[in-house]
């Protein structure tokens, strides 16, 4: 067997020695440089990939050709060769992808090479065969670098493919994890199936291909510029003696590799260690962008394996932890699970040392509007408050706290019972007891029944404050009955709620309810460690023209001074300044004391918790961790809040609670669905009525739902705006009902697994009563805007009022000006006329649904 130099080749062949080196190395023939020997068999195997690549048909027997149309041309058909390949091979074949996949040619250029292979054996012993075999290779050699930059984008292509099919192979691992199983993997999945036995890192042909129909090369990178300098021919040439056996049969397979047998074996377990291998840490929630920096990617690379997992991404979307780690894998990677805590970690402990002291309560006043919450507090503080300096000066801060006789306490000033909840649900448990105002001339109210509510979802003690007995029509027993009924027991009830009849007004019975607070709090034990490094938690912050960021915070534990490094929420800074809640500066503060600080690098949220760290470094750390952090914690609420993931999370053998905030238009509805829902209770799943009552959805209801990952239902009421908001940005999950049968089969379904409704309502318009103009042929005539979506002339409709649903029919008529029209979209005005109904109201809102079919899911 003759050997000749690369360059002594070129030269023989007229091609330069690089583009002849490239086009070998296309050929799947191993060389390093000029100065590699190449034998016949070789150039053999040149002229064969050159030939293919021209359409040259001087080789294969008939059917090897039949073979090779139908897996060359595109990428489609050669899925379909793929399948077929033997499994042994499969490794070796990845390569021969990177190289040759799109081409049709290539498929060709094994037959023939094996076909061949003895003959130019024979033939390289012959001079004369030797210079033929120059001349044609000279010919088909020119020919094809004329279509250089062609090639190179085909290249580009293969190599593509090549990665995709690398990727693919953890994806395989990854099966179950992979959520949206499209048709592709599953095709992909059976047919690799044997391929993996043999073969772990091999992906499937199918999915290669169903990868690179959806890429296209976006530059024309040469496949040899990356890989060829270490391996790139070695891989090409093993590629292409295994694909010569793996696609063209057992028998050629087993020729080849007895010819050859070290290239092969040698090749396979090369192939691991082609991609390098990076840890690549991932947080909780990590942008696209990120990741693709982090394994040194271009996000669009990203985006298309992506794209081929079934998800459309973009650059800034934030990925779970989840996807980010299948997505490693499929590159290659391996992803570290960066732990929630892992960062925070240290930062707790320490706050754990130090000797604990008792502390003083923190109260929060709550109750109805006007049953005296802020009289009540402000009789408190002027006459507890010793120095007075109280008076005149504003009081920013909402929390505030008094020496009485029986020691301190501390009280919170929330402006209603979502502002105290929603501090809840950003886990901050800031308060010991709540104390619940109800007017005694007025009784039990909504607010007070929500305060009530509150209060036991926060599970903290409640002390009853039964205000304004001083006045005449005062009703200290009733209030006792209506709470009895809430499930707030007085104690001389037999119940354990104090229950301290006061008056704001003449102070009567103030020292009693002081009392009644400390000695709640005795009996909780309350302690704190009174001294090192801070925490707390904000009650609220804003933004100070002159002074920057004002955060009032509740001290819980530790020592707060001045020059600390502190963390607050997702914000950070060194406190500047701090003051009292009289705006008295103060160098530090303990336990329980409330405190406005200045000094930090955002306003957080309220109920954000407060730490002392050590150095700026970890703080920054720390807040930028929770700012991507965020995301994920609030996602994770939502999808455990979900009443779709019952059935999964049960499977998962958790006991758990299935929280709801009922709303319904009247009590008999509450009561009825509260009751039924309730013994849907079964060893798994416990219901739990959170809080239910009468009435529209409100902002509150929506806070409460937040914080006890509770759904919210509407029986025939709608949430209003400010509770939609919540619902919207905190993505509560809210079903709303008009018929209690549909209740009770929703939730039995979702705690059953079995299959959901078949149809559901979907509003499709919402409009909202402008006035209404009497007609004597047509009646109420409800000139209307539409503020939501379309109205729709042959949709059933619903009026409501605050919220609640009043009557349920059709239209009569919907015109603009004076013509019927078929639909109204958002934005326009019209008229409305409810058919059998006349008692629309200017403020009422008129909403259109549809029934539609519900695709089952599970
Ligand atoms: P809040 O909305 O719960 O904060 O109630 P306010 O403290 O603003 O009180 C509402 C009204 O009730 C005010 O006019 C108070 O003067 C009056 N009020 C509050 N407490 C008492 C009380 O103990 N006795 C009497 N007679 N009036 C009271
Ligand atoms: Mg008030």
């Amino acid at each position: 067997m003759s050997e000749t130099k690369v360059a002594q080749f070129a030269e023989t062949v007229g091609t330069p020695v690089e583009r002849l080196i490239e086009q070998m190395h296309s050929a799947g023939i191993k060389v390093e440089n000029s100065e590699s020997l190449i034998s016949d068999e070789q150039k053999q195997e040149l002229l064969n990939y050159l030939r293919d690549k021209h359409g040259s048909v001087s080789k294969a027997s008939p059917n090897k050709i039949t073979l090779k149309r139908k897996t060359t041309s595109e990428l489609t058909s050669a899925s379909g060769s793929g399948a077929s390949k033997s499994s042994s091979r499969v490794k070796v074949e990845i390569r021969k992808k990177r190289t040759y996949v799109k081409r049709s040619s290539l498929d060709e250029t094994p037959n023939t090479a094996d076909a061949e292979l003895l003959e130019a054996r024979r033939v390289a012993q012959e001079t004369k065969a030797q210079q033929d075999l120059d001349d044609k290779v000279k010919h088909e050699s020119a020919l094809e670098s004329k279509k250089a930059d062609e090639l190179a984008k085909e290249e580009e292509a293969k190599k593509r493919v090549a990665e995709i099919a690398a990727q693919e192979k953890t994806q395989q691992q990854k099966q179950d994890k992979i959520k949206e199983t499209r048709e592709i993997e599953q095709l992909a999945r059976k047919q690799t199936k044997p391929i993996l036995k043999e073969a772990p890192r091999a992906p499937s042909p199918d999915e290669k291909i169903a990868a690179a129909k959806k890429r296209h090369p976006d530059k024309p990178k040469k496949f040899t510029s990356k890989d060829a300098p270490k391996k790139g021919s070695n891989t090409g040439a093993a590629g292409n003696k295994s694909r010569k056996g793996g696609r063209f049969g057992n028998n050629r397979g087993k020729k080849k590799r007895f010819n050859d047998p070290d290239i092969e074996t040698r090749h396979v377990f090369e192939m691991p260690t082609e991609v390098k291998v990076i840890d690549v840490a991932i947080p909780e929630t990590i942008k696209v962008g990120d990741l693709a920096q982090k394994m040194s990617v271009k996000a669009g690379e990203i985006i298309k394996i992506m794209m081929n997992m079934g998800s459309m991404v973009t650059i800034n979307q934030m990925l779970d932890q989840e996807t980010a780690s299948i997505l490693i894998e499929e590159m290659g990677h391996k992803p570290v699970l960066m732990k929630e805590e892992e960062i925070e970690e240290n930062l707790m402990e320490e706050h754990l040392d130090g000797e604990k002291a008792p502390r003083a309560p923190v109260v929060t006043i709550m109750g109805h509007v006007d049953h005296g919450k802020t009289s009540l507090l402000d009789y408190i503080r002027e006459a507890k408050v010793a120095d007075g300096e109280a008076g005149g000066i504003t009081q920013h801060i909402g929390a505030y706290h008094v020496e009485t006789g029986k020691g301190m306490i501390t009280f919170l000033d929330t402006p209603g019972h979502a502002a105290f909840t929603s501090m809840r649900s950003r886990g901050a448990n800031a308060t010991d007891i709540v104390i619940v105002v109800v007017a005694a001339d007025d009784g039990v109210m909504p607010q007070t029944k929500e305060a009530v509510q509150h209060a036991k979802a926060a599970n903290v003690p409640i002390i009853v404050a039964v205000n304004k007995i001083d006045k005449e029509d005062s009703d200290p027993e009733r209030v006792k009955n209506e709470l009895s009924a809430l499930d707030v027991i007085p104690e001389d009830w037999g119940g354990d709620v104090m229950f301290m009849p006061v008056s704001a007004k003449t102070g009567q019975g103030i020292d009693d309810l002081l009392d009644a607070i400390s000695v709640t709090a005795e009996m909780m034990e309350l302690e704190a460690i009174p001294n090192g490094p801070a925490k707390g938690v904000v009650i609220e912050s804003r933004l100070d023209k002159g002074r920057g960021t004002v955060a009032t915070v509740l001290i819980q534990g530790g020592l707060l001074s001045k020059g600390d490094m502190v963390i607050a929420g997702q914000d950070y800074g060194r406190i500047r300044a701090m003051m009292d809640e009289n705006g008295k500066i103060i160098k530090s503060a303990g336990p329980s004391i409330p405190v406005e600080i200045l000094g930090l690098s955002g306003t957080p949220t309220a109920g954000s918790e407060v730490l002392v760290v050590k150095n700026e470094r970890k703080a920054r750390e720390v807040a930028l961790f929770r700012q991507g952090k965020y995301r994920d914690v609030k996602l994770a609420r939502q999808q455990a809040a979900k009443l779709e993931n019952m059935f999964s999370k049960m499977e998962n053998g958790h006991v758990q609670n299935l929280n709801i905030v009922l709303k319904a238009d009247v009590q008999g509805s509450v009561e009825a669905i509260s009751d039924a829902l309730k013994k849907l209770s079964t060893d798994e799943i416990k219901v739990v009525i959170v809080s239910d009552g009468v009435g529209g959805i409100n902002e509150s209801d929506a806070q409460l739902a937040v914080a006890s990952n509770a759904i919210v239902i509407g029986f025939n009421v709608r949430a209003d705006a400010s509770a939609k908001r919540i619902i919207e940005n905190e993505a509560v999950d809210l079903h709303y009902y008009s018929v209690i049968y549909d209740i009770i089969d929703e939730i039995t379904t979702a705690m059953t697994g079995m299959l959901a409704p078949e149809f559901k309502d979907v509003i499709m318009g919402l409009a909202e009563v402008r006035d209404v103009f009497r007609s004597p042929k047509l009646g109420a005539i409800a000139g209307c805007m539409v503020i939501d979506g379309t109205l729709k002339r042959s949709s059933p409709i619903r009026v409501l009022r605050e919220n609640v649903v009043i009557y349920e029919g059709e239209l009569e008529s919907l015109r603009r000006f004076k013509d019927d029209v078929q639909e109204v979209k958002s934005g326009l005005e019209c008229g409305i006329g409810v058919k059998n109904y006349n008692d629309v109201k200017p403020g009422d809102q008129i909403e259109v649904y549809e029934r539609v079919q519900v695709k089952r899911t599970l």
